[in-house]
């Protein structure tokens, strides 16, 4: 068998692999706080770029930047009934302002500094974001409201997993409000729309777009919509998601607006958001057995350059000629932007360096020693592939950059979604469904026509298999409920889930 740069592989132990991933490729590490990373420079670079790219799209729809508090008053956690009831299981609460001596030698929360009001560390702001907005929204003329956050929440999650579920995690909420239903569910599915068209694009990540069914929903939530993606080991993620709030939060957060003909009303809101889950979910789609792949509009490098010499002499002259490439390739374009390069004249074994860079996933990779400089050309690695491309010469390599980038990104689209196809079925008995999500047997994605209640929730849940969402593009299409036998008119996509 080859050797593999990540040990175990992907068939060997999947988990394990991703943790492994994650650490050669010097991503994140696990912090001194239960269930929060350290999020590493290359791992925090990929996430730069995600919120670049993310943050162009939300102002081409209108959206502008603010920042809200970290903490939200108990009390306002309790005006949303089933708000409280889905986050109240995993806030973290503060209680205290100071700390004192506790006459051991030791530290404790001074009694007499106890808060009046407990404050939440805010796992979602839809609350304090929405008292805010009652105060900002007069008339219609104030309306519509289109926000977008940039911040870190925190949800006491019990099982967590790097990237893909952490205590605390970096992510956008946006929030809007709106002077009708109309507006605001069209918001709803255009924010959906944009993370689809994201997580295809940038991300090379084939995602299917729908509705949650009502146990999946948002805690408050009229309408939750989600993008699905399927990992490598045929389990779903959720990649984002966006919600129809009606005017539940309206209601409880006192959001009304005065209307053209002079009538107190109440408003319609919206939230939406994609967190640090999008960097486990790119792990997990693209990397191999040698590490990560990184989709090259998300690189933080897209071209890594090794020069290699012996003397200080051939020093010298390799590094003058890489240099050159190197502005070369910096005055082209790729994806609206200047092409990515790094140069590594670390002190290192060429050996270790050539496989940090392959478990670090950057798209393309270059050698160059004095044999080169003497050919007049170097050979050219995609990541994409195993192959050792053909000598380029520098000339050569600058024009072709751009294109091969764009052929990579592609490529990885490709690949995945005919992972995903081949993972997908469409199954009408609750004996074949069975059998798809049976122990050992491969899994994957399965459309089901579908009743939304307790009798498919009790089946799915000795499967360890969920309703993903009602996909939005499928038709509508007559058939029976494989749990119930009842008419259903729409399938639902099950899957086993992150
Ligand atoms: P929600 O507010 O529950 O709709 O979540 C918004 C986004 O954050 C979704 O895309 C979730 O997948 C993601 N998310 C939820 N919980 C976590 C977590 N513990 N760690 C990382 N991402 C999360």
């Amino acid at each position: 068998m080859a050797k593999t740069a990540i040990s175990p592989t992907r068939a060997e132990n999947y988990p394990e692999w991703y943790q492994q991933v994650i650490k050669g490729a010097d991503l994140a590490e696990n912090s001194d706080v239960r269930g929060c990373m350290v999020i590493k420079p290359w791992g925090y670079a990929i996430w730069e770029n995600i919120q670049r790219r993310l943050d162009t799209m939300f102002k081409a729809t209108g959206h502008e930047n603010a920042y809200f508090p970290l903490f939200i008053p108990m009390s306002f956690l309790e005006k949303e009934a089933e708000h409280v009831e889905g986050f109240a299981k995993e806030c973290a609460v503060v209680t205290h302002h100071r700390l004192e001596p506790d006459g051991k030698g030791g530290l404790q929360p001074a009694p007499s500094a106890k808060l009046d009001e407990p404050l939440i560390v805010r796992p979602t702001s839809e609350t304090i974001i929405g008292a805010t907005f009652a105060r900002w929204v007069q008339s219609y003329r104030d309306l519509p409201i289109l926000i977008n956050q940039w911040a870190n929440v925190v949800r006491w999650e019990l099982r967590t997993r790097m990237f893909l579920r952490t205590t605390e995690f970096l992510w956008q909420e946006g929030h809007t409000v709106h002077a009708t239903e109309e507006e605001a569910r069209a918001e709803t599915r255009q924010m959906l729309d944009v993370y689809a068209q994201f997580a295809e694009q940038h991300m090379a990540m084939p995602v299917i777009k729908g509705e949650k069914t009502a146990g999946e929903r948002f805690p408050g939530a009229v309408a939750t919509y989600s993008i699905e993606a399927m990992m490598q080991d045929r389990k779903a993620l959720q990649a984002g998601t966006s919600h129809f709030l009606g005017q539940n939060f309206a209601k409880a957060q006192d959001i009304k607006f005065q209307n053209q003909a002079g009538e107190v009303q109440l408003a319609w809101t919206t939230s939406w958001g994609v967190s640090t889950r999008l960097v486990g979910g790119l792990i997990m789609t693209h990397a191999d057995d040698d590490g990560l792949v990184l989709p090259p509009k998300l690189a933080p490098a897209h071209v890594v350059v090794l020069p290699m010499y012996k003397s200080d002499e051939e020093r010298a002259e390799v590094l003058k000629y890489v240099g050159e490439l190197k502005s070369g390739l910096e005055a082209q374009q790729y994806d609206g932007e200047p092409v990515r390069v790094r140069i590594d004249d670390r002190d290192l074994r060429g050996g270790d360096k050539k496989w940090q860079w392959v478990r670090r996933g950057v798209p393309l990779r270059v050698e160059i020693g004095p044999r080169d400089l003497a050919d007049g050309a170097f050979p050219v690695s995609r990541r994409d592939s195993s192959e050792r491309g053909p000598k380029m010469s520098a000339a050569q390599f600058i024009e072709a950059a751009p294109g091969l980038l764009a052929e990579i990104q592609q490529s990885l689209f490709d690949r995945a979604n005919a992972e995903r196809q081949a993972a997908t079925q469409t199954i009408d008995s609750l004996k074949d469904f069975d059998a798809f999500f049976a122990e050992g047997a491969p899994g994957g994605l399965a459309y089901c026509h579908f009743t939304d209640g307790p009798e498919m929730e009790a089946h799915c849940k000795a499967l360890k298999v969920t309703p993903r969402c009602v996909p939005i593009d499928g038709e509508a299409e007559a058939g029976k409920c494989i749990f119930s036998g009842a008419p259903s008119e729409k399938r639902a996509l099950f899957a086993r889930a992150y």
